[in-house]
């Protein structure tokens, strides 16, 4: 490169818009394709396991017994498998800013979904 050619190049640059933008400060530009990062709706996870069986990273990891839904951000390459497979739609990717994750990445989230108690067999609601 010749002195005149990187003359030009610096000048139109320092003369230019900055490509970039001072995310969070500035809202990022989203499109219809733009994916964000997975988020749960607790109260309707039914601990079906289909996420965590779904995920090419291993991502993902259920526990019926201590009703959590946990996620590595690190692991996850953002797929969007697990919300497109959740039987009950309670995966969604939220695009609004989220904090960067700790050095260790893993979310655990508590799930608050309460099965519904079916009324004894052979009982029908009265009508009035
Ligand atoms: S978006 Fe993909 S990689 Fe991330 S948790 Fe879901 S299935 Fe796993
Ligand atoms: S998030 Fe959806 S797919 Fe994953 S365990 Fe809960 S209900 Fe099943």
């Amino acid at each position: 490169m010749t002195f005149f050619e990187m003359t030009k190049t610096a000048l139109r640059t320092i003369l230019s818009r900055p490509a970039t933008i001072l995310y969070p400060a500035q809202a990022a530009k989203k499109t219809g394709l733009s994916r964000g990062h997975v988020t749960i709706d607790p109260a309707r996870c039914i601990s079906c396991g289909t996420c965590q069986r779904k995920c090419p990273a291993q991502a993902i990891l259920i526990s019926k017994e201590a009703k959590t839904w946990q996620i590595d951000r690190f692991r996850c390459v953002v797929c969007n498998s697990c919300v497109d497979t959740c039987p009950v739609k309670c995966l969604f990717m939220d695009t609004q800013y989220s904090a960067p994750a700790t050095a260790k990445g893993v979310e655990v989230v508590a799930i608050t979904y309460v099965k519904p108690v079916k009324p004894p067999a052979g009982k029908t609601e009265s009508t009035g």
